[in-house]
């Protein structure tokens, strides 16, 4: 086979940069690698916005430096004109350039990289491997996110929706998401949890696919169901499972921290000592209990008969998401709110009372077959993934974030496809 001889040319396929013209390349004072580059003649005088081909404006400000990815050890610059084009549509803007975003100071596979990895991987791994602050990661993490929403719509097909609030900072910030119910992605986050954030969501799925959506989950609030309500008549509104589910745990501790508080004040110290540390084995389920769990299990079962009812009741209520037939989930259903209504604890009656109220709502969730599992596995993940957002200034970069890992937004490896090659 004839070799190819490689002279200034390797160094565009090195750097992935297409459409590019390599000018040169040079040491600079610092030792990093500089390569000179050009956009070939078709990528030349375009506005960044609408790629249209505009008329030269001036110079801009000279020559501008972009940071491409490292070689080897050595860290890499692309170095070119940055001139300005006056563009019909948008005004005097600089040029758009192959090798990278509008407004970056990073090459496109430097950005896709980093976002990659945002998805991937740690946050101390990122920061350290492209030596770049996490700050940094954000903005980038905006930048590639908001490209890819552009070029595609995410609320094609969209029938199934979830929708639920996360809290960011205690008693603080909230973000409302919404979520494809029959492919678990993540398709829109905003700041707020008000109708008008709700509502900013319907106005953009719009009109029509108001009307297909089938069902729609959502935890307990009006901020949600009413106006979802009123746009989406043929949507029946399911009542999320993890949510009831956490209603009856947040009763659970009422319940014992109301005996606890009986117990302090009659200066029972021992009681009170032996409830304060009752609380993970309350609030775990059943078959994930360790040893040591089960046996205060046990002991409160002896101890304390009302603690142990309202543990039941819990117990009883997730039991009803994991009935095997819609049927046997409905008569578990009527049975415990009958258990409820007359248990003599008030959190619990409570609750009761709000589940009968919204009865219809529960059921559906039961009829639909909404799974808990799947609803909780989405909640985890961007719970998670905010939390990591959460060292990023703008709240935007959270979402962004968020969507790259959830929404299936994530670009793949520069050089490799979505299927990369593996060599050993
Ligand atoms: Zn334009």
């Amino acid at each position: 086979m004839r070799k190819r001889s490689v002279g200034i040319r390797a160094w565009a396929r090195l750097l992935g940069l297409e459409k590019t013209i390599v000018e040169g390349v040079e040491l600079d004072e610092d030792d990093a690698i500089v390569v000179a580059v050009r956009p070939c003649w078709s990528q030349r005088d375009r506005c960044p916005h609408c790629r249209r081909r505009c008329p030269g404006y001036d110079l801009g400000e000279g020559r501008r430096r972009w940071r491409a990815l490292d070689l080897g050890t050595t860290f890499c610059l692309l170095e070119a004109d940055a001139p300005r084009v006056a563009c019909r549509q948008h005004g005097v803007v600089v040029a758009a350039v192959p090798w990278a975003r509008h407004d970056a100071g990073f090459t496109r596979s430097f950005d896709d990289t980093a976002a990659w990895l945002a998805v991937n991987t740690s946050k101390t791994a990122i920061c350290q491997l492209l030596r770049i602050a996490w700050r940094t990661v954000g903005r980038i993490c905006e930048r590639v996110s908001a490209e890819a929403r552009a070029g595609r719509d995410l609320f094609a097909r969209l029938t199934e929706l979830g929708f639920d609030e996360i809290s960011i900072r205690k008693g603080h910030k909230y973000l409302t998401v919404v979520v494809d119910h029959h492919s678990g992605r993540l398709v829109w986050a905003a700041f707020g949890r008000d109708r008008k954030t709700v509502e900013k969501f319907l106005d953009l799925l719009g009109e029509e696919r108001c009307k297909q959506t089938r069902l729609l989950s959502c935890h307990d609030a009006e901020s949600i169901t009413r106006p979802t309500a009123e746009r989406c008549p043929d949507a029946v509104i399911c009542l999320d499972p993890w949510h009831i589910v956490k209603a009856a745990t947040d009763a659970l501790d009422d319940v014992r921290r109301a005996v606890w508080n009986e117990a302090r004040k009659a200066g029972n110290k021992q009681l009170a000592k032996q409830l304060k540390g009752a609380r993970f084995a309350l609030w775990r389920k059943p078959e994930n209990l360790t040893e040591r769990q089960q046996t205060k299990l046990t002991f409160i079962q002896k101890l304390n008969a009302p603690i142990y009812r309202a543990y039941l009741l819990k117990e009883q209520l997730r039991q009803i998401y994991h009935a095997t037939t819609t049927e046997d989930a409905l008569k578990l259903l009527d049975g415990w709110l009958k258990w409820a209504r007359r248990c003599r604890l008030e959190p619990f009656v409570k609750l009761a009372r709000r589940i009968t109220e919204q009865r219809s709502r529960v059921e559906a969730a039961l009829r639909h077959h909404l799974s808990n599992a799947r609803v909780e596995q989405v909640n985890t993940q961007i719970r998670l993934i905010v939390r990591r957002g959460f060292g990023y200034r703008s709240p935007e970069a959270v979402i962004a974030l968020a969507m790259l890992s959830l929404g299936g937004l994530c670009p793949p490896l520069p050089g490799q496809c979505h299927n990369p090659r593996i060599r050993q």
